[in-house]
């Protein structure tokens, strides 16, 4: 069928090992999956039900050199494994959601804080704070046939050098089959739906010329350098 405007570029990611890509169809997010992040936030981290959020696809982007986000003086990293669903469903029993992963990816949850502090004290949505342009960068995405289903591992990001956030995926408060059954209950997950699954305490702000290199045992890692 011909289209009325000119079609939007599909988002994809690539896989490592393999020619084709990924493609992104959302991108959801879990809020506070880690105590100590929950804590450093401002909240009692005794396992509430999860909440989500989520990102336009187009805010995927790979590393490397990006342009400093506008409307921001306080922008946060938030480092985060993100699963990549190759198989959809709804109501998608705990036991049951690993089936429906792809893969597996490391990927920054950039945030500009200060325009999220402003959206919880006036209780106004997220996006402006969360899914703007290129607020989400993402490593290559590793098959979980190659690596498996990590359930612990370092997860890590260094700013120019010096250590901000460290974890352990252990210390995840909704496990990735937990978080999947949970969100499949509000919406029907498809191929291509991406879940970011929270960030440890270490939260910081950037500067334009920082960069940042995130490391998660066993899935990948991924740098970015804001210009400068
Ligand atoms: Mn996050």
């Amino acid at each position: 069928m011909a289209h009325v405007i000119e079609v939007p570029p599909e988002t994809t990611l690539p896989v490592e090992g393999e020619a084709g890509v990924f493609p992104v169809r959302r991108i959801w997010c879990v809020g506070r999956n880690y105590a100590d992040h929950a804590r450093e936030m401002g909240h009692d981290p005794d396992r509430e039900p999860p909440f989500f959020f989520s990102k336009p696809a187009t805010a995927a982007v790979p590393g490397g050199t990006l342009p400093f986000p506008v409307q921001t003086r306080d922008l946060h990293h938030e480092v985060e494994m993100v699963v990549a669903l190759g198989k959809g469903g709804r109501d998608i029993p705990v036991e049951q959601a690993l089936d429906h992963v792809y893969g597996y990816a490391i990927g920054l949850d950039m945030t500009r804080r200060d325009i999220q502090a402003e959206a919880k004290k006036l209780g106004r949505p997220w996006e402006l704070s969360k899914g703007f342009d290129q607020s989400c960068p993402i490593s290559p995405i590793v098959p979980a046939a190659r690596i498996g289903h990590p359930a612990r591992g370092k997860i890590e990001i260094t700013v120019n050098g010096k250590v901000q956030q460290t974890g352990d995926l252990n210390q995840m408060i909704w496990s990735v089959p937990e978080a999947i059954a949970y969100l499949s209950r509000y919406v029907e997950l498809l191929p291509g739906d991406l879940l970011m699954t929270g960030t440890p305490a270490g939260v910081s702000a950037v500067k334009p010329g920082d960069l940042l290199h995130g490391v998660c045992e066993g899935v990948g890692e991924i740098k970015v350098q804001y210009a400068g």
